[in-house]
Order: C-alpha cells, then sequence, then structure tokens
C-alpha cells in the first residue's frame, strides 16, 4: 500500500461520509517534524473527525 498523496481525510461523525481534501503544505511540515524523530513511516494519513456540512445544517435545524 502505497499513501503518497498528501490528503485529509474529513470524516463525519454523523452520516460516516469521507471527503478527502489534498493537504500537501500541511504534509510538509508534518514531513520535516517525522524526520527529525527519525520515525519511519508506513503510511501518512491525516483523519479528522467531525461533523460534515450536510449534517451541521440537519443539526442546526433541530434546535
Ligand atoms: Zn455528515
Amino acid at each position: 500500500m502505497h499513501l503518497s498523496a498528501a490528503v485529509a481525510l474529513l470524516i463525519c461523525n454523523n452520516c460516516q461520509e469521507v471527503e478527502e481534501r489534498s493537504a500537501p503544505e500541511v504534509m510538509q511540515v508534518l514531513s520535516q517534524e517525522i524526520k527529525q524523530a527519525d520515525f519511519i513511516v508506513h503510511s501518512k494519513v491525516i483523519e479528522i473527525h467531525g461533523v460534515c456540512a450536510k449534517c451541521a445544517v440537519t443539526m442546526a435545524e433541530q434546535y
């Protein structure tokens, strides 16, 4: 499994929908930190858990 793409996964905790956003700048910063720690990376995936825009609207309507 080769994960070279610099993506962040936005995962909705409500509907489980996953949106992929490219995040090359974030990954570049992380890579520098990882290098300094002499850490060997097997996979690079940023997972961000939360509520998607659609669910946020639905939730707002409920209150
Ligand atoms: Zn959602």
